[in-house]
């Protein structure tokens, strides 16, 4: 019956399923009546009813099958709207299973050969390789050296398969090709790939074949549009996965969470907390005149910012942070400053204490880049930071504080703070707001 219901929807999912959005809500409706229906399924009779089908199934019906399963199961349920997106094939010529990042095609001997939680394992591994857009990212890896870039998508995904095995009691296993190594745990794909070509070219430990074929090629006809338009729909079937498991207590996986983390240019992060400062500020002002309505013939007031008071920039000079960094930083502050037009920019380096202050009003802004010495080195208390401000009467709207992170004393903030935390800890700071620089 399980089947029979869903069989339908299957194909019509196959067919329609990209950018059709009520078809992807009225699919979800479906899945979450199906999770009430196999409960009650299981309650009343067992699995007997699937074993007697499962002899007769063709090989493409054992994959909606285990489709289903994979969508209904608590561990697995967050790759839902993934396994929905592209299509599935069954295919005589394909040894194993292969995917080019968007569809799937099943070899119709294996399939046949696999047991339940095998062939659930098989499925899980292809659409892994989509969830993490394998195919996409890491393509610079299959052009240095297929066979080892392969293997490192195989080792990352095959540990996740690993854990769910474990947690769901073997309702998905690796079928026995499967690379596994722990000692990639935690490991992104890069990483794993420049540790096997550091050992010589993916010999090392056991050796062996990934369990599928990676379709590098065929993602290489696609536009760089196109590319972005499967990696998008790949990042919304992920979020609804989510959406799913979250809703019905499944499992989330930590590597799925940080993949799907929204991905903020620290630029546009600066840009937006200093301008938060000179919102509501802005007068109009006739002594400038608006040069964007100036090209219609008309003269209207231009809007500044004149308000703006003074901002502090804090620099930790005793970590990591080199002269390009800092160039690369200063350059950005820069760039915004010329829209919102502080009054002064109090640029402070410290590591104990504050080793030197310059100050740059609005006429000389420009030459901050080129004119600044940074001084100071050793040792890291940002709290001489507050101090130094409050001693001096500075009162400025706002302080940005570019640091590593490793900061023994936080301080005692009387302004707002913005840390821009760059090489260091991934963490936030304990007081005011932090961005992670990269
Ligand atoms: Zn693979």
């Amino acid at each position: 019956m399980l089947l029979s219901r869903l069989k339908p929807r299957a194909q019509i999912m196959q067919k329609n399923w990209r950018g059709n959005e009520s078809l992807k809500m009225e699919v979800m409706a479906i899945l979450m009546t199906l999770l009430g229906t196999q409960n009650q399924l299981k309650k009343r009779k067992g699995n007997e009813m699937f074993i007697t089908q499962l002899n007769q199934m063709t090989a493409l019906q054992k994959i909606e099958r285990a489709h289903v399963e994979l969508m209904a199961h608590k561990d697995t349920m967050e790759y839902a709207g993934v396994i929905m997106v592209g299509k599935y094939t069954v295919d005589e010529n394909i040894p194993t299973a292969c995917t080019n990042g968007i569809d799937c095609r099943y070899g119709k001997a294996f399939i046949n050969t696999l047991s339940e939680s095998d062939l659930r394992g098989l499925i899980l591994h292809e659409n892994l390789h989509k969830a993490f857009q394998h195919t996409f990212l890491w393509r610079h890896l299959y052009e240095q050296n297929p066979k080892v870039a392969n293997m490192a998508c195989d080792y990352v995904i095959n540990l996740i398969i690993k854990d769910i095995d474990k947690a769901s009691g073997g309702f998905v296993t690796l079928p026995k090709q499967g690379l596994v190594d722990e000692r990639f745990r935690g490991m992104n794909s890069q990483e794993v790939f420049n540790l096997l070509m550091d050992e010589g070219g993916g010999g090392g430990g056991g050796g062996g074949q990934p369990l599928d074929e990676h379709d590098w090629e065929s993602g290489e006809q696609l536009t760089e549009q196109e590319v972005e338009q499967v990696m998008k729909e790949i990042d919304q079937a992920l979020r609804q996965g989510q959406m799913l498991a979250g809703k019905m207590g499944g499992r989330q996986t930590r590597e799925l969470g940080e993949l799907l983390e929204p991905k903020v240019r620290w630029q546009d992060k600066l840009r937006d907390y200093l301008s938060s400062f000179a919102e509501g500020k802005d007068v109009s002002t006739w002594q400038r005149v608006n040069r964007r309505w100036l090209q219609h013939d008309m003269y209207m007031p231009s809007t500044i910012s004149e308000s703006m008071g003074r901002i502090v920039i804090g620099v930790d000079t005793s970590g990591s942070i080199g002269g390009q960094e800092l160039n690369a930083f200063l350059s950005e502050v820069k760039s915004i400053c010329e829209n919102v037009r502080p009054e002064l920019i109090d640029l402070l380096y410290w590591d104990t204490e504050v080793a030197a202050h310059e100050v740059y009003s609005r006429e000389d802004m420009d030459k901050l880049v080129a004119k600044t010495k940074p001084a100071g080195g050793g040792g890291t208390i940002a709290a001489c930071v507050p101090q130094y401000i409050k001693e001096r009467g500075i009162k400025p709207e706002c302080v940005v504080m570019l640091t590593d992170g490793y900061i023994g004393d936080w301080g005692k903030w009387e302004q707002p703070v913005l840390w821009c935390i760059v090489n260091g800890s991934r963490g936030n700071a304990p007081v005011g707001q932090t961005i992670h620089v990269d």
